[in-house]
C-alpha cells in the first residue's frame, strides 16, 4: 500500500516545469488529488507522465487539470493508448475500425479489429 510520501514523489517529477506550488501545501494538495483520483501507484505514474512528455505545455498542472487528466488516462496500461496494427483490405475503407460481415458493419477479424473489439469489450466491462 503506497504511503502518501509516494504520490508527493510522484508530483515532484513535475519539478522541471513552470509555474510550480510556490508552497509545500500546494505540493500537498497536487499529491492529495493524485492518490484520490488514481487506482494505484503504477496508474498515478502514468497520470504524471503525460505532463512530461514532448509536447506537453511545460506549466505544472492545477490540482482540477490533473483530476481531469486521470480520468483520461485509463487504468489497464493496455487499453491507455493502445498500438494498433495497420488496417487491411477488408477495413482499410471504413478507416480501419470496421468490415463487412454477414450480418452487417461490425469490427475487424484483423489484428487491429480484434484490439479494438478487446477495447469495446474493455469499455462495456466498465475496466477503463
Ligand atoms: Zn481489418
Amino acid at each position: 500500500m503506497a504511503v502518501f510520501d509516494d504520490y508527493l514523489s510522484l508530483v515532484r517529477r513535475m519539478s522541471g516545469l513552470e509555474f510550480l506550488p510556490q508552497a509545500p501545501e500546494g505540493w500537498a494538495e497536487l499529491a492529495k488529488v493524485l492518490r484520490a483520483r488514481s487506482k494505484n501507484q503504477e496508474h498515478a505514474g502514468r497520470i504524471v507522465s503525460r505532463f512530461l512528455e514532448p509536447g506537453a505545455p511545460a506549466r505544472c498542472p492545477t490540482p482540477g487539470e490533473l483530476a481531469m487528466m486521470a480520468k483520461s488516462v485509463a487504468v489497464d496500461p493496455r487499453l491507455d493508448r493502445p498500438e494498433l496494427a495497420p488496417a487491411c483490405e477488408e477495413c482499410a475503407p471504413f478507416g480501419g475500425t470496421h468490415h463487412y460481415a454477414r450480418n452487417g458493419v461490425e469490427r475487424c477479424v484483423c489484428a487491429r479489429g480484434r484490439t479494438l473489439r478487446a477495447l469495446d469489450a474493455a469499455r462495456a466491462g466498465g475496466v477503463v
